[in-house]
């Protein structure tokens, strides 16, 4: 799910959109022979924890086949008509863009089984006391598909989607690069051996370090700070709770319930959720692949628990 600032600083070309390069180089083979065979993409399914671009790489697509693209989130989509009228308006060549897909209604899914395949929906209607089928033809079109859940996508969904991405986390050069490209929107100054103190904290996500340039960006405003050194970089994290490690307040609870509430006994996922009052799966999709990553989360056959590294940001913060 984006925000505003995402919207206004969404790359919109592949020059503009640093990394991921497995994923890109492939995509441009795929745009360059679509375009040549005069087809439609294929249908498209991106995964991957929030804020890695999944998004932007969908209007980049769309922008490189010169297409128009048709955006909804799942759960904006509650009954068939809504997705019928929406498939409906389609014309040849555009792109419908599905996030957080895996919330799809399977009702909804179903209708998506042969508009995907065939271009065509079959939907029933009452007519006097009999049901009748009524066939409707589609323009071709393709399907991209965003979600942080894998796990969740119904097969026959999955399996309709002909290329499958995972995004992964980014490195610190790309991350550079993204700093450099957006600081002039934000109006920053910071000299570049200051940019390892920013990424570090940016759960190397860009939407995350989007929204330390912004917050770094006002704090230079109200301070009127002309250009950043050091100290005033750190001051600025500290009124504006950018943590260490980038961890969030949630991260910082799912670390203390472990390590105190269970006294880094392994813990099942769904208990440490219950205890936060939050989805399993959303800790699973959107905090764990992270709290893993940076091997402060060891997860163990028996279950979830803290690893050293783990252990000393819980005496940081306890
Ligand atoms: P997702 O759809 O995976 O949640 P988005 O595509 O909405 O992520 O990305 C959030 C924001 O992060 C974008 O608006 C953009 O500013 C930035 N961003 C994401 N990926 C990249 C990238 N590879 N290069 C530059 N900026 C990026």
């Amino acid at each position: 799910m984006s925000n505003k600032i995402d919207n206004l600083l969404r790359p919109s070309s592949f020059e503009k959109f640093f990394g991921q390069e497995d994923i890109t180089s492939q995509l441009k083979i795929h745009i360059f022979s679509a375009k040549n065979r005069k087809t439609v993409l294929s249908h498209i399914l991106f995964y991957g924890p929030p804020g890695l671009g999944k998004t932007s790489l969908a209007n980049i697509l769309a922008n490189e086949m010169g297409s128009k693209i048709v955006t909804v989130t799942a759960i904006s989509l509650e009954k068939v008509p809504d997705l019928v009228s929406i498939l409906g308006q389609l014309e040849a060549g555009d792109i419908l863009f599905i996030d957080e897909i895996h919330r799809l209604k399977i009702e909804l899914c179903e209708l998506l089984y042969s508009a995907m395949e065939d271009f065509k929906i079959y939907v029933s209607y009452k007519n006097d006391e009999n049901t009748k089928l009524l066939t409707l033809n589609l323009a071709p079109f393709t399907l991209i598909g965003a979600t942080t859940n894998i796990g969740s996508i119904s097969k026959p969904l999955y399996d309709r989607f002909a290329l499958i991405f995972k995004f992964n986390y980014y490195d610190e050069q790309t991350l550079w690069k993204i700093i450099d490209q957006n600081s002039k929107f934000f109006n920053l100054n910071i000299d570049k051996k200051l940019y390892p103190l920013i990424t570090e904290r940016s759960r190397f996500t860009p939407r995350y370090l989007n929204n330390i340039l912004l917050k770094i960006s006002d704090y230079s405003l109200y301070y009127n700070v002309k250009k950043f050194n050091e100290k005033e970089l750190l001051h600025a994290f500290e009124i504006m709770k950018i943590n260490e490690g980038g961890l969030t307040y949630e991260d910082i609870e799912i670390i203390k319930i472990i390590g105190e509430n269970f006294s880094n006994r392994p813990v099942s996922l769904e208990a440490v959720a219950s205890m936060l009052n939050e989805d399993a799966n959303n800790i699973k999709n959107v905090n764990e692949p992270f709290l893993v990553m940076s091997n402060i989360i060891l997860r163990t056959k028996r279950g979830r628990m803290l690893s050293q590294k783990g252990l000393k940001i819980l005496e940081k913060y306890s």
